[in-house]
């Protein structure tokens, strides 16, 4: 959990940077080499990438993985409220919000996502159920394919959340890296046309590609984990979409030999979307390494990171207990319980009379609930 958002920390500058030679023209010719300001965010904050992860990892301490039902209407709730909050402000992805406006009209979670985008979010903010069900291959294909469907449900992003838990889970078990690739793809190999289908993916792209895009992303990277390259970008896409995140991602941490710091400063330094290629990288290389791999500077500076610590012991001690744990106040990230942001279940509508009776604070964020393309790439 640190060591994503550490590696997110550490692309916020990057990511709207076009190419290598501007981000060495900017920081040096080594590029970046360390938490860097990003426009007003200060060194060590963290973007979208990680808020999203920290309500899918409260999402799974609240609510445990036994109902998928309740569990998908918790991290609906989660996703909401971080939409809403004040803190919703590192260029969140247009579908995202679109999703999460979905969800929080009361439109059931099957049906909330938007049905042609692959963008990588789905895979950004999938490490947590990687951790948390590291030791249940069934279980963590669901729950990362459902997850992925609340706002991206075109098959491919179903099957990149799949791939960015996965992977996670085999470095979080000990798995050696040179064979991380295949374990990963085998997960993904074992989504069936009827889990995309019931998760509300259009039978058309289930038809015409199914989970074939991750598959074949997945084969680049083993074809070309012994290519050396400056910015992975060049050898495997922008990352923009779902199976190149995943695929930079693990080429990263492959060329890395798994080096927690060389990873993550591969993902931040490339041309494409730095932020989620170094997020991810950055789960999969702190799963591998553990907290003690990740430099004591940035595993310390990296934005709330004593509430991500105490999220990440929080979300250990449900994986263990398979059950819902009580959070402590601080893991709120977004100030959502402050600003009455998260409503009770019964509330999960948001529905116009709910507005009517909301306190101003709620309106507002309401109000204030649109997809924010001025800040989309
Ligand atoms: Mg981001």
């Amino acid at each position: 959990m640190i060591g994503m958002a550490v590696g997110d920390a550490l692309g916020h500058p990057t990511e709207f940077q076009a190419s290598l030679a501007s981000i060495r023209a900017r920081w040096g010719p080594r590029g970046l080499t360390t938490f860097e300001a990003a426009g007003r965010h200060p060194p060590g904050t963290f973007t979208d990438d990680t808020q999203m992860a920290v309500a899918v990892a409260r999402a799974l301490c609240r609510a445990g993985v036994d109902d998928i039902e309740r569990l998908m209407r918790v991290m609906a709730e989660e996703f909401a409220a971080w939409a809403r909050s004040p803190l919703n402000n590192r260029a969140p992805g247009g579908t995202c919000i679109a999703g999460c406006r979905n969800l929080a009209r009361g439109i059931p979670w099957r049906e909330a996502g938007v049905k042609g985008s692959k963008g990588c979010d789905a895979a950004m903010r999938s490490p947590p159920v990687g951790l948390y069900l590291a030791g249940d291959r069934t279980k963590l294909r669901s729950v990362s394919a459902a997850q992925s469907t609340l706002t991206h449900a075109h098959p491919t992003a179903i099957a990149s959340g799949v791939a960015a838990a996965a992977a996670t889970a085999w470095a979080a078990n000990g798995g050696a890296l040179d064979a991380i690739v295949d374990a990963t793809r085998e997960a993904v190999q074992a989504i069936t046309d009827d889990e995309l289908l019931a998760l509300g993916a259009s039978p058309a792209l289930v038809q015409r590609i199914g989970t074939r895009e991750m598959l074949d992303a997945l084969w680049k990277v083993r074809d070309r984990a012994s290519i050396e390259a400056d910015d992975v970008c060049e050898l495997l896409g922008g990352a923009w979409v779902g199976e190149e995140a995943v695929a930079c991602a693990l080429w990263c941490v492959l060329r890395a030999g798994g080096d927690f710091r060389e990873a993550v400063l591969r993902g931040a330094n490339s041309s494409g979307d730095s932020d989620s290629i170094a997020c991810i990288a950055g789960a999969i290389a702190g799963a591998h390494g553990g907290y003690g791999a990740i430099p004591e500077a940035w595993a310390r500076g990296v934005e709330q990171a004593e509430a991500l610590d105490r999220l990440a012991r929080s979300l250990f001690e449900a994986s263990e207990a398979r059950g819902p744990v009580r959070l402590d106040a601080s893991t709120d990230l977004f100030g959502a319980e402050v600003l009455g942001l998260r409503p009770d279940d019964e509330d999960l509508g948001g529905d116009d009379t709910e507005v009517d009776s909301a306190p101003d604070a709620l309106r507002s964020f309401r109000a204030s609930l649109l997809p924010r393309t001025e800040e989309e790439p």
